[in-house]
């Protein structure tokens, strides 16, 4: 799938297949979230849970009233989102919280994730899956190619969000890209608040998609976002698929691989 996924794990000490080479694999991962709404807070602090190497948080918007109730500090208001997300996120936060080091946080052994606040727009070259949930804009075109793959998450719905959609998984190749997607008539995500949704729904999607992100760095198996849109009616909590593939008058199919 990209970088983090393909690396093995030759000749590290003390480490033996397959908890210490999945354990290492996330934490060469190199992962950015763009929206600190309630959805984008909660997949941070799931994702922290799988111990990637480095962790970039996007989000410009300043921490309003309606944030304080998913964690952000009243002292924060007015902070930037992504700033305020690096402070209530950073390990010793994390460890004041949850007492005993490596057991607060499932699957937290290794060295704690380099947490970075990026600026809404920034470049981010060498990251291997970044996350627009529905409260970032959809990435400028001169954007699209800086992450190895990027994983769109859409909230459909005329009032409270009815529909889930996560993905497909928008990469160079192999499999759909950006152009892709309009060639094939999909609608790109709009922006969309999560604040007003419901707290057991903000999880289900923050599980479904931290999901589908450690599938993909494990490689153990194809994740369903990589060649299919995930769609979750939040009305029935009914789960289907809708394959989308490169689109055959696609240029991205004339690229060739990375060597
Ligand atoms: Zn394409």
């Amino acid at each position: 799938m990209n970088g983090a996924a393909s690396t093995g794990s030759p000749g590290v000490p003390g480490m033996s297949a397959p908890q210490d080479a999945t354990r290492f694999r996330r934490g060469l991962a190199a992962l950015r979230i763009d929206g600190l709404g309630p959805v984008g807070l909660t997949v941070a602090r799931l994702l922290l849970g799988l111990g990637p190497g480095t962790v970039v948080l996007c989000d410009d918007a300043p921490v309003g009233t309606g944030d304080l109730d998913w964690g952000y500090l009243r002292t924060q208001r007015g902070r930037e989102r992504s700033a305020a997300a690096v402070a209530l996120l950073s390990a010793p936060e994390r460890q004041r919280d949850r007492p005993g080091r490596g057991r607060g946080l499932p699957g937290r052994q290794a060295a704690e994730p380099v947490l970075i606040e990026a600026p809404e727009g920034a470049r981010t070259p060498g990251v291997d899956v970044r996350l627009v949930t529905p409260d970032a804009p959809w990435p400028e075109s001169h954007e699209l190619d800086d992450a190895g793959a990027l994983l769109p998450l859409a909230l459909h719905g005329p009032g409270l969000p009815e529909v889930l959609v996560i993905g497909p998984l928008l990469t160079r190749h192999p499999g759909p890209c950006a152009d892709c997607l309009d060639l094939h008539g999909v609608p790109r995500p709009v922006l969309r608040s999560t604040l007003e949704m419901p707290p057991h729904l903000v999880h289900l999607v923050a599980a479904v998609t931290v999901h589908q992100v450690q599938v993909l760095l494990d490689g153990r198996y194809a994740a369903a976002c990589e060649q299919f849109q995930v769609i979750v009616d939040l009305g029935t909590g009914a789960a289907s698929t809708m394959p989308i593939s490169s689109h055959p008058e696609c240029a991205c199919l004339t690229h060739l691989p990375a060597a």
